[in-house]
């Protein structure tokens, strides 16, 4: 579970000057999604060869006329929600203004912890006004220069410090960790409500599961999982104008942390670009996931109902043929039995390791069937192969030239691989190796 870095603060401060300058290189994993992502509010960010997310919460745009104050709860309720630590940038140029008080007020309210990032101190100069930023009671201002990159690497070295411990351990390895991501009102509460009531379990939310309060732990049949559901958080707060764009970052930090993403739909709508991109989201992430059609029992249904959805949803998410699809209704309670079933069995495939050994005979049966590409009078060889990885199956293919190994090859030994392996519910990911 990578950490999370969330900077609020007022506009024009420099957001995300320093959010572009932490992010490097690495920004945005689904830059081509339409919306959201064009805006750049997330990013992988390195530090030392350690990973962590992080937010833009003022790339969030609203309308023009909304109040800036109403804007900026929004930011600080989205860090506040979502977040490891919160980076608070003011304008070190400045100095403080009422906006920057009415934030930390906000922020206050939190128990995560909050650095206060004053920017714009391009110089060793640092101006007396500077120290007014102590009346916020954050604790002592960190001087930075996103544009000139001054002083980041100490904030760097600050904003590991304020990790929570063990990040990654901070829940059992036998707890499924499950995302309940999609529009809202499709009916993701109504089904987390359904699973949790029919189990009669007590519900607990976990210690030290500080990022949201809507993590829910559940222990079914002897299994343990731990759902995390972004429709809660969005009913808690006044989220208004914003609500997709919000919804769609949530489901993003949700989808981050899961070992399986139910996509929920109402069936009634069909797929829309919000689902695709949360969809999209949730296969880049490399997560296994079930595409869940809810409300089924809305639609009126012959015996060839259920085949033309299959295709809509097939063709919707073109990416994500490897995913099973559910129609069920969270009001009849029509098949929601199988969502668990179907959640053990994704993880279970998501999880799956084949041997060297076999996965080379596999890759030779399929180059025997199907000769590889060549270019230029030189042909692909793939000299042999190794799975590297789980959640999701990845795998290292070492070749004579990378640049032969074309799209629909890999795509065809793709196919040849989930033929014998199965690997259903999860994408698998493919690298590709020169070896001299
Ligand atoms: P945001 O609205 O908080 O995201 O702010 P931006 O990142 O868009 O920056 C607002 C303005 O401040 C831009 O003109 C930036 O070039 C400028 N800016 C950002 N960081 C610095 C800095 O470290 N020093 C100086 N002098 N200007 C900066
Ligand atoms: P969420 O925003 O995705 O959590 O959606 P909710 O669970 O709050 O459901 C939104 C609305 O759809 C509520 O009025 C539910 O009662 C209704 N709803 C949810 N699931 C179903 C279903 O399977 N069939 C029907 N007819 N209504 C449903």
């Amino acid at each position: 579970m990578k950490p999370i870095v969330a900077i609020v603060g007022r506009p024009n401060v420099g957001k995300s000057t320093l959010f572009n300058r932490m992010a490097g290189e690495r920004i945005s994993i689904v830059e081509d999604t339409p919306g959201v992502t064009r805006d750049r509010i997330y990013a992988e960010a390195e530090w030392l060869g350690k990973y962590f997310t992080i937010i833009d919460t003022g790339g969030i745009e609203t309308k023009t006329d909304e109040l800036i104050p109403q804007k900026m709860r929004e930011q600080a309720e989205l860090a506040m929600d979502t977040a490891d630590v919160i980076l608070f940038v003011v304008d070190g140029r400045l100095g403080m203004t009422p906006q920057d008080r009415e934030i930390a007020i906000m922020l206050m309210k939190t128990k995560k912890p909050v650095l206060l990032v004053a920017n714009k101190i391009d110089n060793n100069n640092i101006p007396d006004y500077f120290y007014d930023f102590y009346e916020l009671g954050l604790g002592e201002p960190i001087p930075v220069s996103a544009s000139l990159a001054l002083g980041t690497g100490d904030l760097l070295d600050e904003i590991f410090k304020n990790f929570p411990e063990d990040s990654d351990t901070e829940m059992d390895e036998d707890v499924i960790k499950v995302a309940i991501v999609g529009k809202p009102n499709a009916g993701k509460s109504s089904i987390l409500n359904k699973i949790l009531g029919e189990e009669r379990v007590i519900v607990s939310p976990i210690a030290g599961t500080t990022r949201d309060a809507i993590d829910t732990y559940i222990e079914m049949d002897g299994k343990k999982y731990l759902f995390i559901d972004t429709a809660g958080i969005r009913k808690k707060s006044k989220v208004s104008d914003n609500i997709e764009k919000y919804s769609v970052i949530r489901s993003y930090t949700a989808v981050e942390r899961a070992d399986v993403v139910l996509i929920v739909v109402d069936s009634e709508e069909g797929i829309t670009e919000q689902d695709s991109k949360v969809a999209g989201i949730a296969h880049d992430a490399g997560k296994a996931s079930i595409v869940i059609m809810n409300k089924w029992d809305l639609l009126e249904k012959d015996n060839s109902t259920v085949k033309a959805y299959t295709k809509t949803v097939r063709e919707e998410l073109p990416f994500m043929l490897y995913a099973p699809i559910l129609f069920v209704s969270a009001l009849t309670n029509q098949r929601l039995n199988k969502i668990q079933e179907n959640i053990d069995f994704v993880f279970e495939e998501s999880s799956k390791r084949v041997s060297t050994g076999v996965l080379n005979d596999v890759i030779g049966e399929a180059v025997l069937l199907n000769q590889p590409p060549s270019d230029k009078g030189k042909r692909l060889k793939i000299y042999y192969g190794t799975q590297v990885g789980v959640k999701p199956p990845t795998f290292a293919l070492f070749v004579n030239e990378k640049e032969l190994f074309h799209f629909s090859y890999q795509r065809y030994i793709e196919n040849k691989l989930r033929e014998n392996f199965g690997f259903e519910g999860t994408p698998i990911k493919i690298y590709i190796r020169e070896k001299g």
